[in-house]
Formats: C-alpha cells, sequence, structure tokens
C-alpha cells in the first residue's frame, strides 16, 4: 500500500494511509483543505506552528501531538511529546525524536534550534509503513537508532537545518526507501538543493521531488 502525500509548503504535508489522514507542520495551505485526522507539530516557529493553518483542518476529533514548545502555544486538547516520547492512536504509533542544531548558528554559539529546546521529528508507523519527519535540524547522532524506514522527510536548504550534502548524510544513516526534501521553496533554498540531493544519495534509495501546491 502506497501512502498520498500531497507537499503544501516548507515542511507541510498531508498523508493519506490506512485511512487516516495526517497533517504535518500544516503552513500555507489554500482553503478547501479536509479535515485532520491526526495533526503533528514538529516546534513552535512560524512556519511550523501556523495558527491560521491548524484552524483551517483541526476539528474537535483531531488528534494532536506536538513538542513541548508546540504544544504552550496550541489549545488543548494536545498530547505533548518530548524527544524520546511515545504515544499510539488506533492503529498509528508516534514516537518523537530529537531536532536540533548542531552546525547552524543565529549568532556566535546560538543555534537556530537548540537542543534544549525540545524541539522534536516524529517517527509513526501505519499500515505497515515506517516514516519519519525529521522537523528542523541538522544530521545529529541520534539519527542512527531510526532507521530503516520506508519515507523519510528531510529538510535540504540549509541556513537553518541541513544542507542537501548533510541530508545525504542523514540518508546514509537513516536508510529510508523514499526521500522526500522538504523545507526549500518558501523562505530559503530552492528546487536545486532537492536535485543535489538526488545525486548525492546511495543507489537504490528514491529522492521523491514533489511540486508544491502553494509556497
Ligand atoms: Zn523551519
Amino acid at each position: 500500500m502506497e501512502p498520498e502525500i500531497v507537499w503544501y509548503a516548507q515542511s507541510a504535508f498531508r498523508i493519506e494511509v490506512d485511512g487516516l489522514r495526517i497533517y504535518l507542520d500544516p503552513y500555507h495551505l489554500p482553503p478547501g483543505q479536509p479535515p485532520a485526522d491526526v495533526l503533528m507539530i514538529s516546534h513552535d516557529h512560524g512556519d511550523h506552528l501556523s495558527g491560521e493553518d491548524i484552524a483551517q483542518i483541526r476539528n474537535a476529533d483531531t488528534v494532536v501531538f506536538a513538542s513541548p514548545p508546540a504544544a504552550k502555544k496550541l489549545a488543548p486538547p494536545v498530547t505533548t511529546l518530548a524527544p524520546g516520547q511515545s504515544a499510539r492512536h488506533g492503529g498509528l504509533t508516534v514516537r518523537a525524536v530529537p531536532a536540533y542544531n548542531v552546525n547552524k548558528f543565529r549568532s556566535p554559539g546560538v543555534p537556530f534550534h537548540p537542543r534544549e529546546g525540545q524541539h522534536v521529528g516524529f517517527v509513526f508507523e501505519i499500515g505497515g509503513l515506517r516514516f519519519y519527519f525529521a522537523g528542523d535540524t541538522d544530521v545529529i547522532p541520534e539519527m542512527a537508532e531510526i532507521g530503516p524506514v520506508d519515507y523519510a522527510f528531510l529538510p535540504v536548504s540549509g541556513t537553518y537545518v541541513m544542507t542537501a550534502e548533510e541530508a545525504a548524510e542523514a540518508v546514509r544513516q537513516i536508510r529510508p526507501r523514499v526521500v522526500i526534501p522538504m523545507h526549500y521553496g518558501s523562505i530559503v533554498g530552492s528546487v536545486e538543493d532537492a536535485h543535489r540531493l538526488a545525486r548525492l544519495v546511495p543507489e537504490g534509495v528514491e529522492v521523491r521531488i514533489l511540486t508544491p501546491i502553494s509556497r
């Protein structure tokens, strides 16, 4: 079974899999998007936690998983997942994994996404498939524990997150079947970053460059 995956912009996706509709960091959604069964929010920066986009697709039945800083800015009920914590919803299991910078700094010594900020990525399993949504991160040692996965959503733009070259190193550690480059085309980075990643991954890994339906 293959999931249906829609890319909106930045790190915003809709995944339809095994009868469940999952949104990841919704941002720049066009009007008229269908409601979320599950919503995952990696961290509280404006290109990942967007109140108006969440309001469009969240309803009373939406199950929300969020990192601690994101959960603080969301209306309850929210299941807060700090790095290492996991939860279950029907046939879906979700584990929050660390996401932080090691070499991208806002000012000397101050990373954009500090490790102690408890931003997360999500590893989730449903319908016999395993997904890794990296959030905003560099290549970090914890990635060695994540794979293999069927689908990995990896940032490639550099500046605030991994570059394409660093994402290729992440791919070697995570061993995904399919990589979906993200976090380019809106604020920094371009599709050329995604193409660079495609040229750098080991043979046998599919890099699926999606067309965003918004900006
Ligand atoms: Zn971001």
